[in-house]
């Protein structure tokens, strides 16, 4: 599903028209075919972040 940065949520395939936002007219890109947004990258980021910080915690537990 393509997503809209000025709604900030995805839209519907089916809803999207000509691949404008239905909700703000807004060219969109899908996401399939176009880069990943932003935030779900920050989201992978994020997550890969606090698996290294909880990974290091835990090596810092075990040399106590
Ligand atoms: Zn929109």
């Amino acid at each position: 599903m393509p997503w809209c940065d000025a709604c900030d949520r995805l839209v519907e395939d089916s809803t999207v028209i000509d691949g404008a936002c239905p909700t703000c007219g807004t060219q969109i890109v899908d996401t399939q075919q176009g880069p990943m947004p932003w935030k779900f990258r920050f989201m992978i980021a994020a997550t890969a972040v606090y698996l290294i910080w909880r990974a290091w915690q835990l090596i810092m537990w075990l040399s106590h």
